[in-house]
């Protein structure tokens, strides 16, 4: 049995009541042994029994009152991965489907993203399984303000650094960092994403979904192609989804579709962008709401999909984006997007694609571009928020948003320079997950035991 195979198996053991923490460390190890073969250190340093074991979990209640004078019990985590390259990095998620596993696969997949992008930070995650839907602006703020009482102790400028992520966005941010400058009395760069009037950074909330588009222009030029003139499929309708919108208008491309929880958006005209964004960012509504407002559009509910599919994935596109959330897209949806003709897929969420949908993208060729590369536009732009923080300075939405460009394009050459020097030009998968191994691993070996 080979070393991957044996720690695969040891967590398999260890840990199978956590399917998707599971599934993450399979695409990750299962791409390393090129470059576990030609560094048998690693083996000896015992670095994949380490790399897959967090640094530290924190779980804790959270106790709140409800607007009806109710005691409301929450379950809260902060899971501290990796911190080999830098202080733990990664966004808090609120939804009732949060748990220890969901937490440790998004904490693992951080540290190989945080790595990617060339900045010191090390990987972590959090949330609580509070669910923000249906609660009013006061029981949202009092959640926030329960869940930081007891968060702040174990996080910090310099040690651990939280950010949104599905759930959370600027709102939850504000009411986080009030909470912690209350209990700290230290106004410092504890948390990014945050609001422009108190140290958050310009171009922090489009970062992700630009970024992923960044990256698929990366992969299409290499290719001779473009984004221009073409039709694009985008699941999901939070931040990234939206963002990845606006950009994909901005380079000349026209999103198709968006969707949440509830069901789908199919505009043959294009989603407007002004109706997106009222709905979703003001009034916080279902897309059902879109159809009222804009005649184009058909809505499908989620009832209504094809058998065990997302329809977001049957509308005939050349690049898809999918920007909702975990396993939104498999094998089968796979299977329709490249018989429309689908030429690029760019993840915005993290892991939306299952490993069988992945190996078809792999298998036919086309441009596929996994989460931990396309979608780490987000944390990128959280580091240079936390470096505007630590220099006192705020810099201009172009500035980031160059800043922003460079650092996908980077990432893209990191990862296509180091899947052709292992000998799979073209996998991004191996690329990426080689590249962002290589240097924690590496550092993880001098830090010693
Ligand atoms: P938001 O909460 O802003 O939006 C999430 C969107 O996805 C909503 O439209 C939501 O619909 C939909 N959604 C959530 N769960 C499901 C589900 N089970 N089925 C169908 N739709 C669903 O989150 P973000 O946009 O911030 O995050 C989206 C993805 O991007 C996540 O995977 C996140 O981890 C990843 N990501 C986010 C980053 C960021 O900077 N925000 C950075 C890197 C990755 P509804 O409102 O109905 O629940």
């Amino acid at each position: 049995m080979s070393y991957v195979q044996r720690v695969v198996s040891n967590l398999q053991d260890k840990y199978a009541y956590e399917p998707i923490f599971l599934q993450a460390v399979q695409e990750v190890l299962q791409s390393l042994q090129p470059v576990l073969d030609k560094n048998p250190q690693y083996e000896r340093y015992k670095i994949l029994e380490r790399i897959v074991e967090p640094e530290r979990t924190i779980s804790f209640r959270v106790q709140w009152i409800d607007d009806k004078g109710q005691i409301q019990v929450n379950k809260g985590f902060r899971v501290q991965y990796n911190s080999a390259i830098g202080p733990y990095k990664g966004g808090l998620r609120f939804h009732p489907s949060v748990n220890q596993g969901i937490l440790k696969f998004l904490g693992f997949e951080q540290i190989f993203k945080n790595s990617l992008t060339g900045l010191a930070i090390g990987g972590g995650k959090g949330g609580a399984d509070f669910d923000p839907k249906g609660k009013s602006e006061t029981e949202v703020m009092r959640f926030c303000q329960a869940f930081m009482s007891e968060l702040y102790r174990h996080i910090g400028a310099t040690i651990d650094v939280p950010a949104g992520d599905i759930g959370v966005g600027g709102r939850e941010v504000g009411y986080l960092f009030g909470q912690y400058k209350r209990l700290t009395q230290s106004y410092e760069g504890v948390l990014t994403g945050k609001n422009l009037l108190f140290g958050g950074s310009l171009a922090r909330t489009e970062a992700t979904g630009y970024g992923a588009v960044y990256f698929a222009q990366s992969m299409l030029e290499g290719k001779g192609q473009s984004l221009e003139g073409k039709k694009c499929a985008v699941s999901g309708a939070g931040n990234v989804a939206i963002y990845c919108c606006e950009k994909l208008y901005q380079v000349g491309a026209t999103p198709l579709t968006v969707s949440d929880s509830r069901g789908m958006i199919y505009d043959p005209e294009g989603i407007n962008m002004d109706v997106l964004k009222q709905i979703k960012e003001v009034e916080r509504e279902s897309l059902t709401r879109y159809v009222e407002l804009v005649s184009s559009a058909v809505y499908t509910p989620v009832n209504e999909y094809p058998d065990g599919r997302n329809a977001v994935w049957s509308v005939p596109c050349y690049a898809a984006f999918p920007c909702a959330t975990q396993n939104e897209l498999n094998l089968e949806d796979a299977r329709v997007l490249l018989a429309n003709g689908c030429q690029c897929v760019a993840e915005g969420a993290n892991m939306p694609s299952t490993l069988d949908a992945v190996h078809a993208f792999l298998k036919a060729g086309i441009c596929y571009g996994p989460a931990k590369a396309a979608n780490a536009g987000g944390v990128a732009t959280s580091q240079l928020e936390m470096a505007q923080n630590a220099s006192m300075q705020s810099w201009s939405f172009e500035a980031v948003d160059n800043k922003l460009h460079e650092i996908m394009r980077n990432i893209y050459m990191s990862a296509a320079e180091t899947a052709k020097e292992f000998g799979e030009p073209g996998n991004l998968v191996m690329g990426a997950n080689i590249a962002g191994f290589r240097k924690v691993a590496n550092a993880m070996v001098a830090q010693g035991v």
